[in-house]
């Protein structure tokens, strides 16, 4: 894994929290204690075809919001610790209902190269590393698995509608060969929203034999209710 540095930011920025601007950078324990708890299930509507379960750390709002803001476009690779640690979250409550739950391949989706570029570097590569470190401390066998490859060139999803969203996505992701003979798939992404970008990765998968058993992610725009009947398919 690579490190970087965050030069952008003075020294006196680095120290504060990215969830509430107060000391106790980069991720407070105030701010860490608004996501405990168990993760979540995203609640998608209408849900993507052919998506598997989703598990999500918790809700994209307030401190969680605000640090995934920051990781992703304001450069702060400080916060890969904790937010990949409640990706590992997201990803351990997938493996309850997993087949073989000690054996897992974390496989981050891919990202457009406009975008890996312009925020330099794959942010969500850096959260399942993170995520397969923490869990392997809790004895599961896990590796990441790059085997989603951007295919052709797509436009960043950002104030596209479903629709659009979905038909810039259509054909966007390859997946390698590779990828069929990968144990205990667990999609992993930062943050969904609508699930096609999910729903597009699952698709890449298939296309070369590969089903995951679901996608984790840190946040999602809504999530059912603790107890919620688990997702509609
Ligand atoms: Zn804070």
């Amino acid at each position: 894994m690579t490190f970087r540095t965050e030069p952008v930011l003075g020294l006196a920025a680095a120290r504060r929290c990215a969830g509430c601007r107060g000391p106790g950078g980069p991720w407070c324990r105030g701010c860490a204690a608004t996501v405990a708890g168990p993760a979540a299930d995203a609640d998608l509507r209408p849900w993507p075809d052919g998506l598997p379960r989703v598990a999500a750390r918790s809700v994209y709002a307030g401190p969680l919001r605000e640090a995934l803001v920051a990781f992703k476009d304001h450069g702060r690779w400080s916060l890969r610790g904790p937010l990949g640690s409640a990706l590992a979250v997201a990803v351990a409550a997938l493996l309850v209902d997993a087949d073989d739950p000690a054996r897992v391949t974390l496989v981050p989706v891919a990202g457009s190269p406009g975008s890996v570029r312009a925020r330099d570097g794959d942010h969500v590569r850096e959260l399942a590393g993170v995520a397969a470190r923490v869990l392997r401390d809790r004895g599961v066998d896990v590796r990441v698995a790059t085997v989603l490859r951007p295919g052709r060139r797509r436009h960043d999803q950002v104030g596209l509608g479903r629709e659009a969203r979905a038909a810039n996505l259509r054909g966007s992701m390859r997946a390698s060969p590779a990828a069929a003979g990968l144990a205990g798939v667990v999609l992993v992404d930062d943050l969904v929203t609508t699930g096609s970008t999910l729903a597009e990765a699952t698709r890449a998968l298939g296309r070369v034999g590969a089903v995951p058993i679901g996608a984790a992610v840190v946040a999602a725009t809504r999530t059912r209710p603790p107890g919620a009947v688990a997702r509609s398919r």
